[in-house]
Order: C-alpha cells, then sequence, then structure tokens
C-alpha cells in the first residue's frame, strides 16, 4: 500500500496528518514484522520523540477501521497488526509459538464456495492454522517414526 492508497482510505473523513504518515511508513518498512502497538512506539519514538503511545493506539485502531491493517492474534497474548493485503496465511506452532507464512490468498475459493450455498460475499476472513513446526515435531518424536494418535493422547495429557 502507497501513501496515495492511504488517502483513498481516510477518504477526506481523516486527514493524513503527519504522525498518521510515519507510523504508516514504518509498517511499510516492516512487512512480514506483526509489529504491536508498542513495536511501533519503540521504533517512531527513536525518530520522533514527540509522538506517544497512546497516538500510536489511536492510529492503529483508526488504521485497522479503516482497513488499513489487519489485527492479528497469533496466540502471544499481544495484538499485532499487518498492512492490507496480507497474500500469506499464518502457521502458528503450539509448542514454540514460532509464526511461519505461507503465501497465498484463499480469498477467491473461499468466495466461490461460499458464494454457491449461500450468495455471501466474501470481504475479509482470517485464517490461522496451528499445528508444530519442524523443530518441535523432531523434539516431540526424537525416534523420527510416526507418532500413533494414542502417544498423541499421552503427551497432551501429561502437559495439562
Ligand atoms: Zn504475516
Ligand atoms: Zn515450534
Amino acid at each position: 500500500m502507497n501513501t496515495s492508497e492511504l488517502r483513498e482510505k481516510l477518504d477526506g473523513r481523516y486527514k493524513l496528518t503527519r504522525q498518521r504518515e510515519i507510523i504508516f511508513h514504518t509498517l511499510n518498512s516492516y512487512t512480514g514484522h506483526h509489529l504491536s502497538a508498542e513495536d511501533i512506539y519503540g521504533i517512531v519514538h527513536e525518530q520522533y520523540p514527540k509522538i506517544g503511545l497512546s497516538t500510536v493506539y489511536r492510529t492503529m485502531e483508526l488504521f485497522s477501521i479503516l482497513a488499513v491493517v489487519q489485527k492479528l492474534d497469533l496466540g502471544d497474548g499481544c495484538q499485532r497488526y499487518e498492512l492490507y493485503p496480507l497474500h500469506h496465511h499464518h502457521l502458528i506452532c503450539n509448542a514454540c509459538g514460532k509464526v511461519i507464512e505461507i503465501k497465498g490468498s484463499l480469498a477467491d475459493t473461499l468466495d466461490t464456495a461460499m458464494d454457491a450455498k449461500t450468495d455471501f460475499s466474501v470481504q475479509d476472513y482470517r485464517l490461522y492454522i496451528y499445528g508444530y513446526c519442524k523443530d518441535c515435531q523432531a523434539k516431540r518424536n526424537p525416534s523420527g517414526l510416526p507418532e500413533s494418535p494414542d502417544q498423541n493422547t499421552t503427551s497432551r495429557s501429561n502437559v495439562v
């Protein structure tokens, strides 16, 4: 997304203030980083000490209402943001919390599937895929043998 697209989203109802522009540029230069408001504040504040954390919060709230960013819940209890459009999905490891991005959009597929059944037109969707990353699979299953469903149940109840 570039500045003129941002202006379009602000739609004349909201000014493109210097602060909003700075925060927007920060998001642009950190694509794929899944920044929280605190992260953004940390980056922005170094160069622009006048921008406070509450300004960042308010700006991110506005940006998410205007669909400039998407809010992400990557399971670490922290609200994170990423610029629209994502063009990727998030795979989240249940063991170590690692987030892996896979490229691609399911929007068209979803749209087709929905249309046929419900006449529903898809505008937005959230997809988080949970599992175990390669490293954690190896740790959970050091023998390299395929896990049986029984073992799975045992290890899970041990954790609880
Ligand atoms: Zn992402
Ligand atoms: Zn992992």
